[in-house]
């Protein structure tokens, strides 16, 4: 009985909604770290509005495979590109790669990203010296050997993914902290410097996301970050995808070096 409600229901919301196309039909995407999380989400949903996606991973094969079936699913293309975003030839290879297989790149998603938590005193050279290749320079590589092609089209959108952290700072997380501000500050550089080639360059601000990256921290530290959060909840993957969506689409085209904060009101 109840699945009839819901079949006339949904009947009736497809006669009567009006109808838009897909905001990314015929797009090409590279979303960086797109194997899980927030990145997933994001080739979910540039998929389900008509984009080409090239779902980028460095470990986890199976997982970037589970999201490549997902994005088929909405009848467009995918591939995937095993690289470590911090490597300049392997990423300059998986532009390449990219390129010959869809023919032109519109939208880079800096998204890939990782955590080496310790606090300042104990912090160890490596630890600092990961997460900043990962995130910042990795967010450098794809901008550097992409945005070639972005230029010769005159037209992208480049978003990368920074952090609450970025904007506030957190204790235990000073090399995280600094690279999702490093991202932060070459957003807007690189906002400045291709603006006049019709491409825009914004960063989005997450703040306490429900995913494997903060699956693992102490309940006590998910419970303390739930407390500073006005909107009463964790986010999710979709909450940061549906702003990549409206930053990759026309609607966003006259914003460029700007920070969209998607945290529930963490920052403000
Ligand atoms: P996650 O679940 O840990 O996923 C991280 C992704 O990055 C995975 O797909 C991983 O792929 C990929 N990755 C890691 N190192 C890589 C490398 N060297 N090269 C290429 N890919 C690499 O993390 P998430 O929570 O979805 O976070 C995604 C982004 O959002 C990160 O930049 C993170 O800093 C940012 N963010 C997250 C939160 C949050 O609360 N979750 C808040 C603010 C910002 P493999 O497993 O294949 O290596």
């Amino acid at each position: 009985m109840i699945e009839v409600v819901n079949e006339q229901a949904e009947m009736v919301r497809e006669q009567t909604e009006p109808r838009r196309g897909r905001l990314l039909e015929g797009k090409t995407a590279l979303v960086t770290g797109a194997s899980r999380g927030i990145g997933r989400g994001i080739a979910e949903a540039f998929a389900r509005e008509g984009a080409s996606v090239a779902i980028n991973y460095c470990g986890s094969e199976d997982k970037a495979m589970e999201t490549k079936a997902l994005v088929e699913s909405f009848g467009v293309r995918a591939m995937v590109c095993r690289c470590d975003v911090g490597d300049f030839a392997q990423t300059e290879q998986m532009m390449k790669d990219v390129i010959r297989e869809f023919g032109r790149l519109d939208i880079l998603v800096n998204n890939a990203g990782i955590t080496r938590d310790n606090l300042i005193l104990r912090m160890k050279e490596e630890e600092y010296d990961q997460v900043l290749d990962t995130n910042l320079k990795g967010s450098f590589l794809t901008i550097r050997h992409g945005a070639r092609q972005m230029v010769k089209q005159r037209a992208g959108r480049i978003i990368n993914i920074s952090s609450v952290s970025g904007l506030l700072g957190n204790g235990g997380q000073s090399n995280y902290s600094a690279s999702k501000a490093g991202i932060i500050g070459l957003t807007k550089a690189v906002a400045r410097e291709l603006a006049g080639r019709g491409i825009t360059v914004n960063a989005i601000a997450p703040g306490y996301i429900s995913t494997e990256m903060t699956s693992v921290l102490p309940q006590k530290a998910q419970e303390a970050l739930l407390g500073q959060i006005p909107l009463g909840r964790a986010g999710e993957p979709e909450d940061v995808a549906q702003a990549a969506v409206f930053l990759a689409s026309d609607m966003a085209a006259y914003i460029t070096g700007q920070v969209l904060s998607v945290d529930g009101g963490m920052y403000m």
